[in-house]
């Protein structure tokens, strides 16, 4: 079976490890911070096999060559081609959608290429779990520093049509202010405003949020539901000096994201 543990770093970045019980060697994702790594493998008196790194940002990558020195320099890093990462040592094209193997684990692993955050964002599929770094978080999306709306959005669509009983393992622990802003332009949401109970007293005991589903995603996240009739009257509203007559999903998806971006 396949588990999937987080490691805490930084503010709210989550690490996740993925373990095929009975194997002790691991992979993590996206390790920003090595030595948080390096604690948790000892405490468990686990290996690390391996590296999946979606985007080039620091926060995401820092630790990767530090564990690479930690692991004798035998780890397989996994990431995309296209994107100036130190230490990659299998470096995948993600437009040719490739599917591999890992050694330890059973699961094959699908790679889609999810551009927006940055130019070569990919995100990983393993089994029904989807390892989505910065492009999908829970009730938002990653901030656009190197991509267009459209292709955000055209990731974010890629996504939403997986199985929605995915389990979505983004990269950061931003689900209660996400929250907050998806409930100022969807006010009215009864799904929304359920979750965002939940994740208020989750967050208390200091549980994670994370992982969410797609169909949760799909019900209350707004970057999924730019054509949501409130979330379409709101964005007018907010935006009431444009002109608005022909307010299509990619136009309300970008005044949503410059919204977000302010609020
Ligand atoms: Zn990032
Ligand atoms: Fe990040």
């Amino acid at each position: 079976m396949l588990t999937i543990t987080a490691i805490k770093a930084f503010n709210d970045n989550y690490i996740w490890v993925l373990q095929q019980q009975p194997h002790t060697q691991v992979y993590v994702v996206d390790p920003g911070d090595a030595s948080v790594v390096i604690d948790y493998l000892q405490a468990n008196q686990l290996t690390l096999a391996g590296i999946l790194l979606t985007h080039h940002h620091n926060d995401h990558t820092g630790g990767v060559a530090a564990l690479q020195t930690y692991s004798h320099n035998r780890l397989r890093v996994y990431g995309p081609d296209n994107e100036k990462i130190e230490g990659i040592t299998h470096p995948l094209h993600a437009k040719a959608k490739p599917r591999f193997t890992l050694e330890y684990l059973s699961a094959e692993l699908q790679v889609l290429d999810v551009p927006g955050h940055t130019a070569g964002h990919i995100a990983y599929v393993v089994e029904d779990a989807l390892f989505c770094g910065d492009t999908l978080f829970s009730g938002g999306c990653g901030r656009l520093f190197e991509g267009t709306p459209a292709q955000m959005l055209d990731s974010l669509q890629q996504l939403a049509k997986l199985p929605a009983d995915t389990r979505v393992y983004c990269a950061h622990e931003y689900t209660l202010s996400n929250l907050k802003f998806a409930l100022a332009v969807n006010p009215n949401n009864r799904a929304l405003q359920d979750y965002n109970e939940r994740a208020i007293q989750l967050r208390r005991q200091n549980k994670a949020t994370i992982p969410s589903t797609l169909a949760l995603e799909r019900a209350i996240n707004p970057f999924l539901r730019a054509s949501d009739t409130e979330i379409v009257d709101s964005i007018k509203q907010h935006f009431s000096d444009l002109n608005h007559a022909n307010l299509d999903e990619l136009s309300g998806f970008t005044l949503l994201r410059q919204w977000k971006d302010n609020f």
